[in-house]
Formats: structure tokens, C-alpha cells, sequence
């Protein structure tokens, strides 16, 4: 046998190399180890057919809340946070990118308790607020934001920190944002702004045209404060100026942050984002967001076409936190896969304040893949017809297989 894996018949959508067309893919001690038109079935040693199903790279998700073990209440970083393992996979999430939960105070309880466990691929941003995402009171607290400290915590824990974040920040100055900035600067990283609000002082328009730098990124693109369309019902030129500087725009959906007023326009005029992420935190995968692959439809909805939303949804949020051996399957690159059905029907998405979009398609996450290993089947396709087992499958101690006296003959 060349290869452990082979999934045959699917269609192949990989962004990075440009690939939208049927192939096979096989996997050897999991990584891509061939991708090609007809890859004989005789040279893997497990063979899944994936027949009507669209085969793309493991999703990263750059906007996650996983700080579920802190032990706050009611905090992003606490009660509101969730381990990722019950919810990546089964959306086709492959990396989870935490968006500044903890601060330089908390980030070794955090690497502790959740970054160094479970088997999704997680890095993190580091909150320039030393407490990170505890309380709407100490977010606002300037005196732990401290750029030496957030430094030298991104320095030491280098292999998971991807850059630095500011959240939730009310005042009117631009402290906060300055000071990440500084700190993501030092450390050769991205910084991720997180408003929900924004004072006469300091509007979003300064924010990505005169604040941030190439390689930022502001999340909650599509949030209400954040002005996208004109009187002429043209995208803002600010936002094209940004984006010309290099600003990255990532969706961060959440419970807060999605309106079809500001998507749906930018979409049809082809502003689409540069990333897709969830925001997932207990609030929103209860309510409007739901999952990755529930964002991933909205988009489908409103007529994005499908490959742009797979690149924004592997490629280009892996580049985004300089992980570019992520997000595509590329001859030797780690085999994270991901295969979607496209369901045909009605279906209903609604925005976070239940603005409603109707859809005739959906996608529904059906296996996922990590570093080559089966993490989600969700209809059973790797699976034999039970009658074709063993006699006695799922029996591990024969000798105690003891039938009742004057039932089913002699005992096994
Ligand atoms: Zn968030």
C-alpha cells in the first residue's frame, strides 16, 4: 500500500493552489501525499467515497472564545467560553484561534488549562488588558495594559500567540488601541480590534485608515456602528482605502456583530471579507450564529460563490495569523480535510437582530479530518453494513458471553 487514505470521487476546492474540480486525495502518515484525477483504489490501505461531497481544507476559525476553564462568572473568558472539541470538528473547524480571552496575567492558565489539551489545533491573540476578557470594568482598566508585560508573555509563549487584541474599550482616547498596537508591533504580529462601540472621538473610519498598519485586523466587520454604504448605496470608499493599506476585515459573526444591512450590499458589490470566523462563544451558537458552517451558508446565501467562501474560511485567515502551512492541501502539507454536502431545500438565516435571509441552499459539515485522522462522520460513510461484521463484534471477553440455562442453545 502507497497511501493510509484515500478519499475518492469528491470535489476538490483548495483556494491556495487554485483548484475548484473533481480529484482524488490520499494521505500518507497524515499529510497530503497525492492529489491527482484517478488514484487507484488498490493503493490505499482505507478507501472513503466521497461522492457528492466537496472536499476543502480544515476550516480556521481566527474568532473563538476558549478560556471556558478560567473560572469567572459570566465572563467571555469563564462561563461564556467553551472547550473546542465539542464544537470544532462537527462544523469542520480544524484550528481554533482564541481572540484575546486572556491578557499577559492569565495566558499561562489558559496555555495550562485548555491550549496545551485537547486535540483541535489552537493558538491564541493575547489581550493587551492583563486580565484579558474577565469583566466590561477591567477591560477598561488602562493601568493593565502594559506593553512590557504583553511583550514579553507573546515572546515566551511564541509557538502558540499569533498577535495581540483589544476588546470592548468605551473610553473616547485611543489608549488602548495604541498600546496593543505597540505590543503586536514588538512582537512582529497582527493586533485584532474588537469594538462595539465607537465615541465621536474615535470613529472606526480613523481606526483601519489611520491607526492600524498592513496585516491588522478588524473584526465584526458587518457590525452596526461600523458605516459601510453611502446615500448612493455604494460601499464607503474609506473601507476600499483600507483594504488598499492592507487592513484585514474579518467577519467575527457573534451575537452582536452581523447585520444583513451592512453584508448583503458589500457582497453584491463584490467587497467580500478577507476572513470567515464565529466569534463562538455560549451566547451566540445558541441564537443566530450557531457554527461555522451555518456563517459559512449565510454567505452562500447572499451569493458569494463557494470557493471565495472556502478561501476565506482556510487560506486566507491561516495567513492571517502567519500560519501559512495551514489552510491548504498542497503536496505535503498537514492533511486537516474537510468535506461539506450542499443541502438543496428552504432555509431560513437570520442576523444578530433577526434580520432574515432566505436561502436554497445549506452546508452541512459530513467528515473532518485531522493531521489525517477521521475526528467527524457524520453520516456513518466510513462505516460497514453492521451484518458484514464479525459474528461477535464489539465482544471483548467471549468466555463471559454466558447464555441463561435453556436459551440460545450452548454459550459462546
Ligand atoms: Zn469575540
Amino acid at each position: 500500500m502507497t497511501f493510509d487514505l484515500l478519499l475518492k470521487g469528491g470535489h476538490f476546492i483548495d483556494p491556495a493552489n487554485n483548484i475548484d474540480t473533481p480529484r482524488d486525495l490520499a494521505i500518507r502518515d497524515g499529510k497530503v501525499a497525492a492529489v491527482d484525477t484517478d488514484i487507484p483504489a488498490t493503493s490505499a490501505a482505507k478507501v472513503i467515497d466521497m461522492t457528492g461531497l466537496i472536499v476543502t481544507p480544515g476550516f480556521v476559525d481566527i474568532h473563538t472564545h476558549m478560556f471556558a476553564s478560567s473560572g469567572f462568572r459570566d465572563a467571555w473568558a469563564g462561563d461564556r467560553s467553551v472547550l473546542p472539541d465539542g464544537f470544532s470538528f462537527r462544523s469542520g473547524v480544524t484550528t481554533m484561534v482564541d481572540t484575546g480571552s486572556a491578557g499577559w496575567r492569565m495566558f499561562e492558565d489558559f496555555r495550562y488549562n485548555v491550549l496545551d489539551r485537547f486535540e483541535t489545533r489552537m493558538f491564541a491573540f493575547l489581550n493587551i488588558v492583563g486580565m484579558g476578557m474577565v469583566s466590561n470594568d477591567l477591560e477598561q482598566n488602562q493601568a493593565d495594559m502594559q506593553v512590557d508585560r504583553a511583550v514579553a508573555m507573546g515572546r515566551e509563549h511564541e509557538d502558540l500567540i499569533v498577535g495581540m487584541k483589544t476588546a470592548h474599550y468605551v473610553g473616547p482616547e485611543w489608549t488602548t488601541v495604541d498600546r496593543m498596537l505597540e505590543a503586536g508591533r514588538a512582537l512582529g504580529k497582527p493586533s485584532m480590534v474588537d469594538f462595539g462601540l465607537f465615541p465621536k472621538q474615535r470613529p472606526y473610519y480613523e481606526l483601519v485608515t489611520q491607526r492600524m498598519s498592513a496585516g491588522d485586523i478588524t473584526t465584526h466587520m458587518y457590525l452596526g456602528d461600523v458605516p459601510w454604504i453611502g446615500a448612493d448605496g455604494k460601499v464607503l470608499k474609506y473601507l476600499y482605502e483600507a483594504r488598499e493599506r492592507g487592513i484585514i476585515f474579518d467577519v467575527g459573526h457573534g451575537g452582536g456583530s452581523f447585520y444583513w444591512r451592512n453584508a448583503v450590499p458589500a457582497i453584491e458589490q463584490g467587497f467580500y471579507p478577507d476572513s470567515i470566523s464565529t466569534d463562538l462563544h455560549t451566547w451566540c451558537m445558541n441564537d443566530e450564529m450557531q457554527d461555522m458552517t451555518n456563517v459559512m451558508s449565510k454567505f452562500l446565501a447572499i451569493g458569494m460563490p463557494l470557493e471565495e467562501i472556502v478561501r476565506e474560511s482556510t487560506t486566507n485567515p491561516a495567513r492571517e495569523i502567519g500560519h501559512p502551512e495551514l489552510g491548504h492541501l498542497s503536496i505535503g502539507a498537514v492533511a486537516d480535510v474537510t468535506a461539506l454536502s450542499i443541502l438543496e431545500g428552504d432555509f431560513g438565516y437570520l442576523d444578530v437582530r433577526q434580520g432574515r435571509v432566505q436561502g436554497k441552499q445549506r452546508l452541512r459539515c459530513e467528515l473532518t479530518l485531522l493531521e489525517g485522522q477521521l475526528m467527524w462522520d457524520f453520516n456513518g460513510r466510513t462505516g460497514t453494513d453492521w451484518r458484514e461484521l464479525d459474528e461477535f463484534y464489539g465482544v471483548r471477553n467471549p468466555e463471559g458471553l454466558i447464555m441463561p440455562p435453556g436459551e440460545g442453545g450452548a454459550s459462546k
